[in-house]
């Protein structure tokens, strides 16, 4: 990849932001005006694409893609697997003169048939039909991938089977996004607004550690499995409070600089960069865009983060968890609906009227969140998160929402004030009396709720680090589209009609009469709330096999099916491969941790035990008493320790052979125990791997 150095002037910012993208500059330069604004119509409304400009617009991108160097074009997809999948093709082909011709026709933009056949597809190929084509999805920007000497052009696209069953992450994503879109705009016109179109709205926060690459080519845990099976605290950790937004170290500055200017060329709108809580620990954040192109930037996000890192010397880890006992990684969505003419349609205004609407969206949210809490719980289920949520440090697996004093206040007052006063009276406080302009910074600096609203947008903060944002966000908008949609049916016969307000009045009160026990702004990180929680009736669902057998209650499926966002078939096709996924990463762990301890600890605490046999006996054949005491008590100690691990070690393969996860997330826990404790009393020397204390501390270099 080629190296970003400072723009020296605004001029080449500009000049380089989105220059490797097929965004709306681009399309401009490069296509008429009249199939500029059809795409212009697809993109921005997400309106079908008129395909007889297929063609020209392939044209279009090859001379673009071509005067960036590009050689090669891939549908790039998100099949079920944590990866991106890309299979390129040259534009080359002979021109039957013995030379050659650069070729990319609309069908090819439209359309290609990667073989699907080695993609997890939960056994749908085998139902269905064996062949999977890839769909271009014109609403993400297709872009030029880069290494060194390469340049390729990846379009966006969905995956489906060829009888139309979605096989990636994509799919399912872009119909929730056009389910909940047009419940919104049904229950905007109740209201008698007509939006030009309703927009979903993703900014995914993205945390990240970065380890030494030396240290991290020392750490077969590391290496295998994404975070580390053993290690003990060092004594300075995150105590201090240090770490977080504090000044950035020079190699991780010139890392993130990096990173940032990959973006920008990429059209990634790379905003924010701090250090995290954890040392080690960072975050990256662009602005939020719409949904499907916010998810596509977040999967380039990681990749730009771990390519990045290398040239520095050093790894990402997207993994939620690399290290016990300091903080995880999540990834914060935050999330709104909004559209052309008023915005986010979470945003309190400042008129009645405006009021009113924010209210119903807001109840909307309350009761989609409330019904459907254990399968948001579920879209963030993968084995890697279970060390996060429940531990005390990232939300709880509890799904609540934080509102804030001041709208919580207002929620009361909605589900009591109606039967105080008529209706009609209430929808007059509500509109003008009671709803306070909510000043931003009012608003949750509190990050134990998983699901916070903050001043125009709801945050959901469940997701891991490692995850895509497509399922999460699939599940979101799928559960408020249905909620949406009960409103604007329970409200389109009265819309226009005098007792509108009335009717809106007394259906908020009945929604939060019913679904205020999602509400909690309190310490989400407490046990307290672990009971409360319990007393409300609300889910807690710890870890990842319990969370998946949600993606088959009959509540899932009816969701999914009805909103058009995944059959019957392709939800539980999903669960069976993450269900799979969960049992092969447990797997890869414990095998991991085995080899470690036969291969890496046993080893070393042996040769520990012998120098200081090798002590003891050079002590008393010296002929002295001085310091045998402490040199066997030293052997005792590591003895002690070491008697212990065979046992475990066999406990190990047993629960692999027996392939039960829960037992061998017990035994890996077991043998760390030990290990750790050894870590402690074992000469640092002696000590194999990297230790926390080395691999937490960037250093420059
Ligand atoms: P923080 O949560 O760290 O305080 P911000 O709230 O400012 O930071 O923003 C975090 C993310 O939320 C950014 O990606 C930002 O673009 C995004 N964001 C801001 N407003 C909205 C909105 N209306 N809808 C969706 N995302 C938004
Ligand atoms: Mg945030």
């Amino acid at each position: 990849m080629e190296t970003h150095t400072i723009t020296d002037s605004v001029e080449a910012l500009e000049a380089l932001y989105g220059s490797d993208t097929f965004g709306v500059k681009a399309m401009e330069k490069y296509l008429s005006k009249s199939a500029f604004s059809k795409m212009m119509l697809t993109v921005r409304k997400g309106g079908k694409l008129d395909t007889s400009i297929a063609d020209e617009v392939a044209q279009a991108m090859k001379q673009w893609a071509l005067s960036k160097g590009a050689t090669h074009y891939t549908h790039w997809f998100h099949p079920l697997t944590d990866a991106t999948a890309e299979k390129h093709d040259s534009f080359v082909e002979p021109d039957g003169k013995g030379g050659m011709i650069c070729e990319f026709t609309g069908k090819n933009l439209i359309q290609a048939e990667p073989d699907a056949s080695s993609f997890p597809s939960g056994g749908i190929r085998a139902t269905f039909e064996a062949r999977g084509y890839t769909a271009w999805d014109p609403t993400s920007p297709a872009f030029i991938k880069r290494t060194a000497n390469t340049a390729t052009l990846c379009i966006p696209t969905a995956f489906c089977s060829y009888t139309g069953e979605a096989l990636d992450k994509k799919t399912p994503l872009l119909r929730s996004m056009a389910a909940v879109s047009r419940q919104a705009t049904r229950l905007l016109n109740c209201f008698g607004v007509n939006p030009s179109y309703v927009d979903v709205n993703l900014g995914a926060e993205q945390e990240y550690f970065l380890v030494d690459r030396d240290l991290y080519q020392q750490r077969m845990d590391l290496i295998e499995t994404g975070r580390t099976l053993f290690g003990c605290l060092p004594p300075k950790h995150q105590q201090m409070e240090d770490h977080y937004f504090g000044s950035i170290k020079e190699r991780v500055l010139e890392f993130m600089n990096s990173v940032d200017h990959a973006l920008w060329v990429l059209g990634v709108p790379a905003k924010t960069r701090h250090n995290e809580v954890a040392p080690g620990q960072f975050e990256l954040a662009p602005l939020f865009e719409p949904n499907n192109v916010a998810v596509d930037h977040n999967v380039m996000i990681m990749d730009i983060l771990q390519r990045q890192a290398l040239k520095y010397n050093l790894v990402c880890l997207l993994h939620e968890k690399p290290y016990a006992c300091v903080n995880g990684s999540g990834k914060h969505n935050n999330w709104s609906l909004s559209t052309p003419e008023l915005g986010s349609l979470f945003s309190p205004g400042k008129t009645p009227h405006s009021n009113i609407l924010f209210l119903t969206f807001l109840a909307c949210v309350i009761q989609a969140v409330d019904r459907h809490a254990a399968l948001l719980r579920a879209s963030t289920a993968k084995a890697g998160n279970d060390h996060r949520l429940g531990a005390q440090e990232a939300p709880p697996a509890i799904i609540s929402i934080f509102l804030g004093d001041d709208l919580t206040n207002i929620i009361e007052q909605i589900k009591h004030g109606g039967a105080k006063s008529s209706c009609s009276k209430t929808m007059m406080e509500l509109g003008v009396d009671i709803l306070p302009e909510l000043p931003k910074d009012t608003t949750d600096r509190n990050r134990t709720s998983p699901f916070a609203f903050t001043g125009n947008k709801f945050e959901f903060r469940a997701v891991g680090s490692s995850q895509t944002c497509a399922w999460p966000m699939a599940v979101l908008n799928t559960m408020m589209a249905e909620t949406l949609d009960e409103v604007a049916t329970y409200l389109e016969p009265y819309a226009g009609k005098p007792e509108f307000n009335s009717v809106v009045s007394a259906l908020l009160k009945d929604i939060v009469t019913r679904h205020d026990r999602v509400i909690f702004n309190g310490n989400g990180y407490s046990e307290e709330w672990v009971e409360e929680a319990a007393r409300r009736g609300l889910p807690n669902i710890k870890s990842t096999p319990e969370a998946l057998e949600i993606l088959s209650s009959p509540a899932a499926l009816e969701l999914m099916e009805k909103y058009g966002v995944l059959s019957r078939a392709e939800l539980l096709a999903r669960k069976e491969i993450q269900v799979e996924n969960y049992e092969k990463i447990i797997d890869i762990e414990a095998k991991t941790c085995l080899t470690m301890l036969q291969t890496i600890y046993l080893p070393a605490i042996a040769e520990q035990m012998t120098q200081i046999c090798g002590t003891v006996a050079a002590i008393k054949a010296a002929g002295l008493t001085t310091g045998l005491k402490a040199a066997i008590s030293k052997a005792e100690s590591v003895g002690t320790l070491y008697d212990i691990l065979p046992d475990k070690v066999a406990a190990l393969e047993a629960a692999i052979a027996s392939g039960s996860t829960a037992d061998m997330c017990a035994a890996m826990e077991s043998a760390r125990e030990t290990v750790d404790a050894l870590e402690a009393i074992v000469d640092a020397d002696l000590w194999p791997v990297p230790t926390y204390a080395q691999m937490l501390n960037i250093h420059s270099r």
